[in-house]
């Protein structure tokens, strides 16, 4: 089955062309598109690409074409990507404005340009389908929860994925094999001791999440990318009298608050410096305390999350990092553990510092939970999860 996943934003197109069989994935063809003014034409320009390149003879070829949509209104899961889908977007297109509206402009331009694919949307939120209502809500009035105000969560796919690949590295076939088949069947139930798992992606956004038999509980990003842990530019979590509060006292309009928090906020904003945690940790050796701070803030965060979820999950067998910093910055990754011997979480220094950007153990031997690295491949889990649906 081929099966091409589109990755798109305003002014970009991204794809990635996967051969899917039982027993595998292959990527065979990847390229893509910035500073995009016309998506239906770059997208008839990488259809073309393909077929000069003697990957497909015809467009026809391709089975099926996956969307990694971030937050629908009413609708979530691993869907049937259609009028219904576009509609869920741009209902909540000023809930996740840089994410939404190129994704419902681009199902409509596959739908045009590919009518024989089957087209697949697997939402962002979908992973957090089956966490507990009391750790959704919202304290708010009842007008406001009508309106879809809750916590959705973020990341869906990369954390399922961690809950996937987690469980198979621990030995536990039987929870990998619930994780894989979790949109297709819901949570399963285990005799066994349940594996628990904190997961954290730690990228230009990062939200941290905990799972129990390969099933989300909790996540750190709530109602929108907004929220949770510092993001690259935007702002995280933030007190609600924060924003009227400044908006009286710096003379400010709502969408210039709003501007504010989604591109000056973050690392950025903290740190003075840059929202790359490269540019901030060179700065904070030289000696920049608003750069040393921006580094403690954050994992300060991290810290808060991961000691939420491991009290709801009475423990952890295994805390996982991905994503860009997750998987490079060694020091972050020390920090992040430093002290927590006591919960039975010790990192081993070399194997830690030996390890970037591949999959690795970085415990020690004497740590209860392992420590994992895990590199992320977002395109891939969508892939699956296009391929689950569709065998
Ligand atoms: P996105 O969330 O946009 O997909 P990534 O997951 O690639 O982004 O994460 C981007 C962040 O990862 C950057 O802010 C950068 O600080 C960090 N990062 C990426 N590569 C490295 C690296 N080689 N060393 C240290 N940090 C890195």
């Amino acid at each position: 089955m081929n099966i091409l996943i589109a990755n798109l934003g305003s002014t970009s197109f991204k794809y990635r062309l996967f051969r899917m069989e039982a027993g595998g994935a292959e990527v065979v063809a990847k390229g893509g598109y910035e500073r995009v003014e016309d998506h239906a034409q770059v997208i008839s320009d990488a259809l073309d690409n393909l077929q000069n390149d003697g990957i497909i003879n015809s467009p026809d070829e391709i089975d099926a074409v996956g969307f990694k949509t971030v937050l629908g209104k009413n609708l979530s899961g691993c869907v049937t990507a259609d009028q219904q889908t576009i509609d869920a977007l741009e209902g909540f297109a000023e809930v996740a404005p840089a994410h939404n509206p190129p994704y419902a402009n681009g199902i409509r331009q596959f739908t045009k340009a590919l009518p024989k694919a089957q087209l697949v949307a697997l939402f962002e939120t979908a992973f957090y389908q089956w966490i507990p209502e009391a750790s959704i809500n919202y304290a708010i009035p009842k007008a406001w929860r009508e309106i879809g105000i809750r916590r959705y969560g973020f990341h869906g796919a990369s954390h399922k994925f961690i809950a996937e690949r987690s469980a198979e590295l621990l030995g536990r076939e039987d929870v990998a094999e619930a994780a894989r088949r979790l949109y297709l069947d819901g949570p399963a139930d285990f005799a066994s001791a349940p594996l628990r798992i904190v997961s954290c992606h730690l990228g230009g956004s990062s939200s941290v999440t905990g799972i129990r038999n390969g099933v989300a509980i909790g996540t750190s990003m709530g109602f929108s990318p907004q929220s949770g842990l510092p993001q690259n530019n935007r702002v995280g979590d933030l007190d609600s009298g924060a924003l009227p509060y400044a908006m009286r006292k710096l003379g400010i309009s709502l969408e210039e608050a709003e501007r504010q928090l989604t591109k000056e906020g973050g690392l950025q904003g903290l740190s003075g410096v840059s929202n790359d945690i490269r540019d901030i940790s060179e700065a904070a050796e030289a000696g920049n305390s608003d750069a040393r701070l921006t580094l403690d803030t954050l994992i300060h965060s991290i810290r808060h999350w991961i000691g939420a979820y491991m009290l709801e999950l009475g423990g952890i067998d295994a805390l996982v990092f991905t994503a860009g910093i997750g998987e490079n910055n060694r020091d972050l990754r020390e920090a992040v553990c430093r002290g927590l011997d006591g919960f039975g979480i010790r990192i081993d220094p070399e194997k830690n510092q030996a390890c970037r950007a591949r999959e690795a153990d970085i415990s020690a031997d004497a740590s209860t939970a392992k420590i994992f690295v895990i590199p992320a491949n977002e395109e891939l889990i969508l892939a699956r999860e296009v391929y689950r649906k569709l065998s």
